[in-house]
């Protein structure tokens, strides 16, 4: 029961996922197996795991090259990637992938010691994303749904950045993403 979607979604990853992620010491590809192996440990469902995996996937569609933030520019890759995804995926997995910025707003504005715990170049995109949310910005984004994952989604998002960790391959997570296609 091969299914074609899983092929695009793997050789994307594959193709595009050798470009540095960011300013940090990891490839995208790195990244998001990463993030992927933190929501597998955290008990995850394979919604959470696959949204994981993809959650960048808008930086691998774009032609903005492979640090816009340095360049001043909002590469918006969280929209780029919903829209992509949603071809094959439901809410359960674009909603968190479309809303794993905002969390990132979120949690600064949220947890007193996170702004602390991002990275360099995390900081940087903060800014050009529209820094820390107000109080009405949190609560109206704590009440839309799918906003717990994708804060979970976050926190793995911040983890996955580590030029040392080991991860199992592509293959080992594609399970995930086959249950989480819309049928
Ligand atoms: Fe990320």
């Amino acid at each position: 029961m091969t299914d074609e979607r899983l092929g695009t979604v793997a050789a994307l990853l594959e193709e595009k996922g050798s470009q540095q992620y960011g300013l940090d010491a990891v490839t995208q590809l790195q990244h998001a197996l990463q993030a992927a192996t933190l929501a597998e440990a955290d008990g995850g469902g394979h919604a959470l795991i696959a949204a994981a995996l993809l959650h960048d996937i808008g930086h691998m569609v774009h032609d903005l090259g492979e640090n816009p933030a340095g360049g001043g520019i909002d590469d918006r890759h969280e929209e780029v990637g919903q829209r992509w995804l949603a071809r094959w995926f439901g809410p359960a997995v674009t909603e968190p992938v479309r809303m794993h910025v905002a969390a990132k707003r979120f949690l600064c504005a949220t947890e007193p010691d996170y702004f602390a715990r991002l990275s360099p170049d995390s900081v940087r995109s903060l800014g050009l994303q529209g820094g820390p949310m107000s109080a009405d910005e949190a609560a109206a984004f704590r009440a839309t749904p799918h906003a717990d994952a994708a804060v979970r989604l976050r926190r793995y998002d911040e983890g996955a950045k580590r030029p040392d960790a080991q991860t199992p391959p592509v293959a080992h997570f594609l399970p995930y993403v086959a249950r989480s296609l819309a049928s």
